[in-house]
């Protein structure tokens, strides 16, 4: 039997063995409310009992709408290799940098308490706390996303939730959502390939997946894909032994993390960037900013940059990984964003998120809180647990010394393609290319895991109307005519007779690649 770990490492001691109130009343009595009588009822006078079930019913803060479920794990960065000639941030000012870190690993879309091991994206956040402010990297183990426009992000979230009606989940909504949507083609291909079940935490990669920028001493600016590349091999699960595991083990991942670093089996990412310089924006054959796109590794090679090493896990779950809140928007001077629309809308989100789920304080809680100096005008509301910055002034400027801009850390202004457009809604589907980065890899996968998607998306789209599979299967097939066929064949129905015996079978036999019947 595990024996329950007590208060070590970083955590907050009880400080004396005398149990009290919250108000530091000495309890006499832990075990009997105060009755009228051996047989009851209960006085209104057991201020005890009133404030123990008070303190329960409020134990739980709103979960994550999404990423609810998820894992910690404190540890470092170390800068590996010379990147100052992209960017002037201290972080990287040296080979030899080092800097602690939090990161916390998710799926998406199910509740706090869902299994580990479903088919869903899975987030990987990183918190770098430097000595010039935090700076998190929150992104996915997918360099691509659904949608390319925040404006969708409620709409498509709503699909990998409950359906309204009856709280189930729905084969019906994704697809009828992902159907009319084809910029998810990339993404869903990636979800239904064998990295849509990653083998716990420590086995998958990590992407930043927006682009960002960096900025050298000089001020040239080159916008950047951040990549994080797990040095204990890319592993999946198959299919089958997820859903067994959902069952006997739903806690999979965060177990076996936990034992890996209790175990001194310390996991690490290889941190590595893709460089496009500022000039080269309207070059590339797509547009450099769409979440939906790779920049392929031919055209923008990987450069090395350091390593990310795991090697604690938090003390307290609630206090580090369940507060624990990641900010696309906290990047140090020497990184900027990029005019990536679902970036911007993170920017605004995130911390807005956070002021609901947490509290508008929740930069102050310890594992938030920046570790180098820093100060500012922000003053008071709810939960304000620590000085509040005395009798300090609460107004800039002042004549009293108080902390004061320095002009070296304005933003770098940026330009979003070298013709100047006008502000309004662009149509985001018009003239883009949503087919080509899912057919490649399709074509990059082996024959055997080719199969293995094949069936999976039809085992869910098999689920769903015939007008939706119909809808879906012709975005398949723009992205490659032999991944709608290996669906349609999955899906073992007569529905679809085009693919099969129709025209689409006649031209992927044409081309010689219709695969054995
Ligand atoms: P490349 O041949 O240069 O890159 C292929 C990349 O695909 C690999 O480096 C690997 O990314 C990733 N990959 C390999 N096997 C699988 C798999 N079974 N499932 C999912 N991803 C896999 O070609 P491109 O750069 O043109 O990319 C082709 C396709 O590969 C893209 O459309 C994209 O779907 C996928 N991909 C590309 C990435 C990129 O940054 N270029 C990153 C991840 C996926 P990694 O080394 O990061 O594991």
């Amino acid at each position: 039997m595990a024996e329950i770990k007590g208060t070590s490492g970083n955590g907050q001691k009880p400080s004396t063995q005398l149990l009290t109130t919250n108000q530091g009343r000495p309890v006499g009595d832990n075990q009997n409310s105060v009755t009228a009588g051996r047989r009851g009822p209960i006085t209104l006078d057991d201020f005890q009992l009133f404030e123990k079930m008070a303190q329960f019913n409020r134990e739980r803060i709103p979960e994550r709408v999404v990423h609810a479920k998820g894992s910690g794990a404190h540890g470092h960065f170390l800068v590996t290799q010379d990147i100052t000639k992209y960017t002037s941030a201290k972080l990287f000012s040296k080979i030899g940098n080092k800097c602690e870190t939090f990161t916390r690993f998710s799926t998406v879309g199910g509740e706090k308490g869902s299994a580990d091991t479903v088919r869903d994206p899975r987030g990987f956040a990183t918190k770098f706390y430097t000595e010039e402010g935090n700076w998190d990297l929150v992104g996915n183990n997918t360099p691509v996303f659904f949608i390319r426009d925040p404006l969708k992000f409620g709409d498509f979230i709503h699909t990998q939730k409950r359906e309204p009606g009856n709280n189930l989940k729905s084969a019906t909504m994704m697809w009828d959502f992902w159907s009319l949507s084809p910029e998810s083609l990339h993404q869903v291909t990636i979800l239904f390939s064998g990295r849509g079940i990653p083998d716990g935490h420590r086995h998958m990669n990590g992407y930043g997946s927006h682009t960002f920028s960096l900025i050298n001493a000089a001020g040239e600016l080159f916008y950047v894909k951040w990549h994080l590349k797990t040095n204990q091999g890319i592993k999946n699960l198959l299919v089958e032994a997820a859903e067994v595991l959902a069952g006997s083990d739903p806690d999979y991942s965060q177990r076996d993390l936990t034992h890996a670093i209790e175990k001194g089996e310390f996991p690490s990412w290889s941190v590595k960037i893709q460089v496009m310089p500022e000039a080269e924006i309207d070059k590339f054959k797509y547009d450099p900013f769409d979440l939906t796109k790779v920049w392929p590794h031919g055209e923008y090679p990987l450069i090395d940059v350091g390593v990310l090493t795991l090697d604690r896990m938090p003390d307290n779950y609630f206090a580090e990984t369940e507060q624990a809140a990641f900010n696309p928007s906290n990047v140090l001077p020497g990184m900027g964003y990029s005019p990536d629309k679902m970036l911007q809308g993170r920017l605004l989100s995130y911390p807005d998120a956070h002021r609901y789920r947490i509290g508008t304080n929740y930069d102050l809680l310890p594992i938030n809180a920046r570790k180098n100096a820093g100060a500012n005008y922000h003053r008071d509301g709810s939960m304000r647990f620590d000085g509040n910055y005395g009798s300090a002034p609460n107004y800039e400027p002042n004549s009293f010394g108080g902390p004061a801009q320095d002009a070296k850390y304005t933003e770098r202004p940026y330009t979003t393609s070298k013709t100047v457009e006008k502000i309004g809604r662009y149509n985001h589907r018009e003239g883009n290319d949503d087919y080509t980065q899912p057919g490649d890899l399709w074509r990059l996968l082996p024959e055997d895991e080719k199969n293995r998607t094949a069936k999976a998306i039809a085992g869910s789209l098999g689920q769903t109307p015939l007008r939706i599979q119909k809808l879906q299967l012709s975005h398949f097939k723009k992205a490659d005519p032999d991944f709608a066929y290996r669906i349609v064949k999955a899906l073992q129905t007569d529905e679809h007779p085009e693919y099969l015996h129709g025209p689409d079978a006649a031209e992927l036999t044409a081309a010689g690649r219709l695969p054995e019947k």
